[in-house]
C-alpha cells in the first residue's frame, strides 16, 4: 500500500495556495472590498471554509460549468451542494421563470402551477399530501412540529453527524460517553440539545430500539443515506428495520430526501421503495430559486386536521410569508417536467458512475488505501480502506490537510469540489469530458504528494 508524504502534502499545499493567489487577482480585490462590510468577507460565515485564502467570486454559470470574475471557467461538481443540481439556469425553468416575471411573484394566494406540482410530487414520492416551504431546513423544521402535535412526544431522534440543515434539535451528537450534546460548533443553542433530541449512530438497529423504547421519541429525521459527513449507505435491513421500529414504538418517520434526491426522481424513497410518513426536500427543487417541499400520508393529514382549526391555522409556527410564491412554483414546476425528469437522472447516474470508476483506478495504479461510494448521481471518494458504517466512522476519517489540499488542487485544475468533504455531483449538463477532467487532475493531485 502507498501512503501519503506529509511533508510533502505540507509542501504542496502551499504551492497550490500560492498559484491560487496569482491566477484570482479579481476573486482577491472583491474579498479585500467586501471586508469593509461583510463579516469576514464573505455573505454567509462557512464561506470561509472554502480551500484557497480568499474565496472566489462567480461571474455567470450555465449548466455544469461557471466562470469567475478573473475570467477562469471550471467544471462545477459541487453545484451549490445540490442547490443547482438542475444544472445552472437550465433553459425550462429559466423561461418558465421568466414567463412568470411578467406576471407577479408574490400574492399569499396559490397559483395553478401549486396543483401541478403537487400532483407531480405525489406521484414521484407515493405521498397524498404536500405543503410548501422555503429551504429544506424550514420544511423539516415545519414537519417536526406537525410530529410533536401529533404524537404529542417532545423528542426527536436523528443519528451522529447528521446534517438537515439549521434545525436546533438536528444539532446534536453523541459523546464518548454515549450521553448527547450540542454538535462541536452549535452556536447559542436554545436549549441543551439533550432535552429535545436522541442520537443514534446510523445502522445501529439494537440502540434505535433501545432509544425509541423510552416512548417520546415524535419522530426519526433521517436521511435515507447519509450525505453531510459523506456518504454513509444503509446496512441491508437497515430501513426495514426503522420503519418497524418506529411503528413499534409510535414514532413518526421523517426522509430528508434533500441531498438524496441524487438516487431517483423520488429520491431514496422510491428508488429503495421506502414507507416514510413524511419527506422533506428542497434545494435543487426549483433550480436555485429558494423552494422546499414536505409530503406525508393520509394518516397524517387526518390525525393533524384533527388538531388544527381555521381560526388559528397562521399562528401554528409552520409557513413563511413568501413560501410556495408564484415564481417558486413555475420553478418547481418546470424542474419538475422538463429538468430532472427521468432521462436525465439515466445520464447523471451513468456520469457518477464514470467519476467512481476514474477516481478508482488511479486509487488502484497508486495502490493507496482509499476508496469510493456513490449514491445516484453523486459520488465522494474516502481517505479510508472501507465504508464507514456511521457517522463517527465516517468523521474519524476526515483528513482536513489533505481535504484542504485535494480541493485546491482541482479547483487549480478546473474543477470545484463540493465543500467540506470529497463530493462530486452530477447535472443534466454534465458530460464526460467534465468527469475525465476530474480524473486527470485527482491523478496528478495525488501524485504529487505519495511518499
Ligand atoms: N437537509 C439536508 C439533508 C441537507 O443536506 C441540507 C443542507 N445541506 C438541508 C436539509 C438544509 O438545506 P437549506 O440550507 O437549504 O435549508
Amino acid at each position: 500500500m502507498s501512503a501519503i508524504d506529509r511533508q510533502r502534502l505540507e509542501r504542496a499545499l502551499l504551492a497550490e495556495e500560492a498559484a491560487f493567489a496569482r491566477a484570482h487577482p479579481r476573486s482577491r480585490a472583491l474579498f479585500e472590498r467586501a471586508k469593509a462590510h461583510l463579516h469576514d468577507g464573505v455573505p454567509m460565515g462557512w464561506m470561509t471554509r472554502w480551500p484557497g485564502p480568499f474565496p472566489l467570486f462567480v461571474d455567470r454559470a450555465q449548466g455544469a460549468r461557471f466562470r469567475d470574475v478573473d475570467g477562469l471557467e471550471y467544471v462545477d461538481l459541487c453545484l451549490g451542494d445540490t442547490g443547482a443540481m438542475t444544472g445552472h439556469a437550465p433553459p425550462a425553468a429559466v423561461a418558465a421563470m421568466k414567463a412568470q416575471l411578467d406576471r407577479g411573484l408574490t400574492f399569499m394566494l396559490p397559483t395553478e402551477d401549486a396543483v401541478e406540482v403537487s400532483a407531480e410530487l405525489a406521484r414521484r414520492f407515493s405521498l397524498p399530501y404536500w405543503q410548501l416551504a422555503t429551504t429544506a431546513t424550514d420544511a423539516n423544521r415545519s414537519v417536526i412540529r406537525m410530529a410533536r402535535e401529533i404524537t404529542g412526544r417532545p423528542r426527536v431522534l436523528v443519528f451522529n453527524w447528521c446534517y438537515h440543515g439549521t434545525v436546533d434539535e438536528a444539532f446534536a451528537t453523541l459523546r464518548p460517553d454515549g450521553t448527547v450534546g450540542p454538535r462541536p460548533g452549535n452556536l447559542g443553542p436554545p436549549v441543551d440539545p439533550a432535552v429535545t433530541t436522541r442520537v443514534v449512530e446510523f445502522n445501529d438497529v439494537p440502540a434505535l430500539e433501545r432509544e425509541l423504547a423510552r416512548g417520546d421519541v415524535a419522530c426519526v429525521l433521517a436521511e435515507p443515506a447519509m450525505t453531510n459527513i459523506g456518504i454513509v449507505l444503509p446496512d441491508p435491513g437497515f430501513h426495514p428495520a426503522l420503519r418497524a421500529l418506529t411503528r413499534e414504538h409510535g414514532a413518526l418517520l421523517v426522509n430528508d430526501e434533500t441531498h438524496t434526491l441524487s438516487a431517483g426522481p423520488g429520491g431514496c424513497t422510491a428508488a429503495w421503495g421506502l414507507d416514510p410518513d413524511f419527506v422533506t426536500v428542497g434545494k435543487p427543487l426549483a433550480s436555485g430559486i429558494p423552494a422546499a417541499v414536505y409530503g406525508f400520508t393520509a394518516e397524517v393529514a387526518r390525525l393533524f386536521r384533527a388538531r388544527t382549526s381555521v381560526e388559528l391555522a397562521d399562528s401554528g409556527g409552520i409557513g413563511g410569508t413568501l413560501a410556495g410564491n408564484a415564481l417558486a412554483l413555475a420553478a418547481l414546476r418546470a424542474t419538475l417536467r422538463e429538468v430532472l425528469t427521468p432521462d436525465a437522472y439515466a445520464g447523471m447516474i451513468a456520469l457518477a458512475s464514470r467519476f467512481a470508476a476514474g477516481v478508482e483506478q488511479v486509487i488502484a495504479e497508486h495502490r493507496l488505501p482509499w476508496i469510493v461510494k456513490r449514491l445516484g448521481a453523486r459520488a465522494e471518494y474516502w481517505f479510508r480502506p472501507t465504508p464507514p458504517r456511521n457517522g463517527a466512522e465516517a468523521a474519524a476519517a476526515v483528513d482536513p490537510l489533505l481535504d484542504r489540499y485535494m480541493h485546491l488542487a482541482a479547483l487549480n485544475r478546473g474543477v470545484l469540489v463540493t465543500p467540506f468533504h470529497n463530493m462530486a455531483l452530477m447535472c443534466p449538463a454534465t458530460t464526460a469530458e467534465d468527469v475525465d477532467r476530474h480524473t486527470a487532475a485527482f491523478g496528478q493531485s495525488v501524485q504529487a504528494v505519495l511518499a
